[in-house]
């Protein structure tokens, strides 16, 4: 049986565009793995009778005392248009989980390379804080993509954690950046052998939209060669 959890919002923040953080409480019980997912049930907002699940990362890493979400919404989704219209401090939220393999390998030596775009960060908040609260020496390099600046967030916090762990770095690329944009331009297709030209020995985890993870799926298995044991893949359906 999959342990059931009650779980009370305590802060909501707008981010980015459509892009929200909600922070929830902790169940003493609770316990996951960095990269893991949950359930949520999600009542339809004009019949709160009428329930149906959606599954979201957990971007807090197993050793913070709250559970974070990081919810990007889809115009007039069930899920979203709940999580913008009726939850927040003091909602109460029923949670099973935790689910999935989107997981370190505790033997794994490799350095890493972790590929996200739009809420395909969130699990990789959790990853990258677990992974340096072990003092982790390995390389891990996170590259994140959105459209437009407007789309970014926690570029702070990651540059934060760059500053003092040598070993991290956050690379960021727009597909539709404005002109004074100086960072990296286009699709995290085209970016990751830029910023891992050894991506071959690497670990590599991907997540985000379907169609993105699909097609840099093939591209690390066909063109750039990492093996398939060290390839993991969250598509957000
Ligand atoms: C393992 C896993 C983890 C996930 N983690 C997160 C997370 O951490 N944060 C997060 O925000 N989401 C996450 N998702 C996606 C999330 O579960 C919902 O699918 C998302 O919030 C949309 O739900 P909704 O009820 O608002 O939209 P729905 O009512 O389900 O869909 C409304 C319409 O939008 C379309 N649609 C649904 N999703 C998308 C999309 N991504 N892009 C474009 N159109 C879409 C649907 O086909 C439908 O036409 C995750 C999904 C999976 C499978």
């Amino acid at each position: 049986m999959v342990p059931d959890y009650t779980i009370t919002c305590t802060r909501k923040l707008l981010l980015a565009r459509n892009v929200y953080e909600f922070a929830f409480t902790k169940p003493k019980e609770f316990s996951f793995k960095a990269g893991q997912f949950v359930l949520l049930d999600v009542p339809l907002l004009d019949d709160p009778s009428d329930i149906q699940t959606r599954a979201y990362s957990l971007a807090s890493a197993p050793h913070e005392r709250e559970i974070l979400f990081l919810i990007k919404l889809i115009p007039g989704g069930r899920a979203s248009r709940w999580f913008e219209e009726s939850v927040g401090p003091g909602s109460q939220v029923r949670m099973r989980g935790p689910f999935g393999a989107f997981v370190l390998h505790p033997h794994a030596r490799k350095d890493m390379l972790f590929i996200g775009t739009g809420s395909g960060i969130a699990p990789y908040r959790s990853l990258v804080l677990h992974l340096l609260q072990k003092e982790n020496k390995r390389t891990i390099d996170l590259l994140f993509g959105v459209q437009s600046e407007q789309d970014l967030f926690w570029r702070s916090l990651f540059q934060d954690i760059a500053l003092s762990h040598p070993n991290f770095s956050l690379h960021i690329t727009l597909s539709e950046p404005s002109d004074l944009w100086e960072g990296h331009r286009g699709r995290v297709q085209a970016i990751a052998p830029i910023i891992a030209p050894d991506i071959a020995k690497r670990t590599v985890f991907i997540c985000g939209n379907p169609e993105m993870t699909k097609e840099l799926k093939e591209l690390c298995l066909n063109e750039w060669k990492v093996e398939k044991k060290d390839l993991h893949v969250e598509g957000y359906i």
